[in-house]
């Protein structure tokens, strides 16, 4: 019989080349969105596009913010992947309104995996959950054994409900008899094709800079990673046997906004005068930022290098990345092939 898998908020950026690599696999995918019908033309349109079958998808409703909908979404399922949660492009002032979906979410998606006996849940949770340390040391390399230190006073919502959401998981996974196994997967900043015009906070950077909306580029640097080699990582976690209890990271290198405006450039050159042309000093950006709600949330990243290691993905998974050049330039054309820079 044919397994199926639980993907939580399968219309997403991500979750739709989860639910892509699932399909291929041979697994049957129920998907869950906050409007089963409309997910379910989303979804079935990005996997024609991306040329998969998706005759074994399926959608039910469910909201991470309520009850309903996800015990019947788990009943049955042999996997759980829970990707779904709030990744807003402008941090709201309450931090509430992003942690308590992602904090409740995750317990309302592990509660029903333990109820209908899922055997193992993979958690999507984020390089952010990693590298926002109590202190940092430069030239530290972050690994899975870094935790970010909520108590931060220089940390966004999304970073704390990122962190919040995975602790509460593995607490979960401790603490409750019959939970199912746990894997996470720790993506960086996700590039990479998208399968159609509903754009990730990641995504939508390319599409501001390629628009011409960021004339230069605060000094800001971080992990990348492909989208494809993200959803391969939770396929993979999902089934070793190794990956039960760990988290891995999936990045490979890292890059700087004004090195994404370049890459753009240089994949579609006659965005060339569009794209963010120098990098702006430091002093320049905490005066924007006074006007700019949005450039707050980068000061306290100022010429901040974080580098991370994906040696456990490598070693444990046995998972071959794909670089950030090539992550970067097939975001940048998938854009264009669909008429949005
Ligand atoms: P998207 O915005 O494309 O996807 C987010 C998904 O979460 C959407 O399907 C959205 O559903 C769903 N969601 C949000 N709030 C709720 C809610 N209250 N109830 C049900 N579903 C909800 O972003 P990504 O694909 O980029 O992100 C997916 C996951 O990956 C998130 O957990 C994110 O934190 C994580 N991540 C992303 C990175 C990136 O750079 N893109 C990096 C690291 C981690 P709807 O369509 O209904 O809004």
């Amino acid at each position: 019989m044919t397994d199926t898998v639980l993907v939580t908020g399968a219309t997403g950026f991500i979750a739709k080349h989860i639910v892509a690599e699932l399909l291929r696999q041979g697994y049957a995918v129920r998907g869950t969105a906050r409007d089963a019908a409309k997910g379910l033309d989303i979804v079935q349109k990005a996997m024609a596009r991306a040329g998969v079958d998706a005759t074994r998808l399926s959608m039910v409703t469910a909201d991470l913010t309520r009850d309903e909908g996800w015990d019947a979404a788990a009943s049955g399922c042999r996997y759980a992947i829970h990707v779904a949660s709030p990744f807003p492009i402008t941090q709201p002032n309450d931090a509430d309104e992003v942690v308590r979906p992602a904090r409740e979410g995750t317990l309302r998606v592990l509660r029903a995996a333990t109820k209908a006996g899922v055997p193992r849940v993979v958690l999507t949770s984020s390089t952010v959950a990693v590298m926002y340390t109590a202190s940092h040391e430069p030239g530290h390399v972050y690994s899975e054994a870094d935790w970010t230190d909520t108590t931060r006073s220089d940390i966004t919502p999304y970073i704390i409900s990122k962190t919040l959401a995975e602790q509460a998981a593995w607490a979960f996974a401790r603490e409750t008899g019959g939970a199912p196994e746990l894997a996470v997967v720790n993506p960086g900043f996700v590039q990479g094709p998208a399968l159609d015009p509903d754009l990730s906070t990641s995504l939508e950077v390319q599409h501001l800079m390629g628009k011409g909306a960021y004339p230069g580029a605060p000094r800001i640097e971080f992990p990348v990673a492909d989208v494809r080699d993200v959803a391969e990582i939770h396929v993979k976690a999902m089934t070793s046997p190794a990956a039960a209890g760990e988290r891995f990271i999936a990045a490979n290198g890292t890059a700087t906004l004004y090195g994404i405006g370049q890459q753009i450039a240089a994949a579609l050159p006659d965005l060339a005068r569009k794209v963010p042309r120098f990098e702006m000093p430091d002093v320049m950006v905490r005066g924007l930022a006074v006007v700019d709600k949005r450039l707050r949330t980068v000061l306290p990243e100022l010429g901040i290098v974080r580098v991370c290691s994906n040696a456990k993905a490598r070693d444990t998974l046995g998972h071959e990345f794909r670089s950030a050049e090539t992550a970067i330039r097939d975001a940048a054309l998938s854009l264009r092939a669909l008429k949005i820079i």
